[in-house]
């Protein structure tokens, strides 16, 4: 189950090193349809995965980067389920739950540098940095085929210690919510862009004022994946660092 010719890159491993850094003892850790939970220092347990091809390779290389990169050990002998892949409906079912239970977990996480363990809840999370680490190969788990996409990462600034922490966007927005997440500033500006809800969006064109639909870059400015293509409201915001 732990083979794989794939080799991490620098990013991907400090990517598993910023999730599991800020996992406690006991904590589950749920990437890729896997769900892991941390038994001690520097080890992990396989507690159940979903039945595809692809999972089985994102666990390899879990596996990897964590006994050959960190230094852990991962114990997938006594993985306690096999999840089929639901229906539809069961996905819809149970997405709501899903999204509770992540947010559960989320809110357990705190800043990685140990003396501060500020929970990541309570950070400025609207003062997020977004950040393009350029483009990076990937391998698609459903057809084999390898693709190029950009990678980004969300910072966020803890305000005790001042530790930047770079997150993966799945998780800022699980953080962070969806209003949050969906509510970009635009660096170096007081400029922030926020999508309309379908509602809002109708209401605003009846209305005959004009949001602005986002593309791939704003001047010189990279936009997030999750803008793009969106159309928002602009509007000015104050930032209140200095308060
Ligand atoms: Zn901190």
């Amino acid at each position: 189950m732990n083979n794989t010719d794939w080799e991490p890159a620098d990013d991907e491993i400090e990517w598993t090193r910023t999730n599991l850094e800020p996992l406690k003892v006991g904590g589950v850790w749920s990437p890729h349809g896997l769900e892991y939970e941390r038994t001690g220092d520097k080890s992990l347990r396989l507690v159940s995965m979903v039945n595809h091809e692809g999972v089985a390779e994102a666990h390899a290389r879990v596996c990897k980067v964590l006994s050959d990169h960190m230094g852990w050990t991962v114990d997938d002998d006594s993985v306690e389920r096999i999840i089929n892949q639901p229906s539809p409906e069961e996905i819809a079912a149970n997405q709501e739950a899903e999204l509770q239970r992540v947010q559960e977990i989320v809110s357990s996480w705190v800043c990685p540098n140990e003396a501060c363990a500020e929970p990541l809840v309570n950070m400025p999370l609207e003062r997020t940095v977004w950040v393009n680490l350029g483009l990076h190969t990937f391998t698609d788990p459903q057809s084999g085929e390898e693709g190029e996409s950009d990678r980004w990462i969300a910072q966020v600034g803890c305000p005790k210690c001042n530790e930047v922490i770079p997150m993966n966007p799945l998780d800022y927005g699980y953080i962070a919510g969806e209003d949050l997440f969906y509510t970009w500033r635009v660096p170096n500006t007081t400029t922030q862009y926020r999508v309309l809800p379908r509602d809002e969006c109708t209401a605003l064109i009846d209305s005959g004022e004009k949001g602005v639909a986002l593309g791939s870059t704003l001047g010189p400015v990279d936009v997030p994946p999750h803008m793009q293509g969106t159309y928002c409201v602009r509007s000015q915001y104050i930032d209140d660092e200095e308060e």
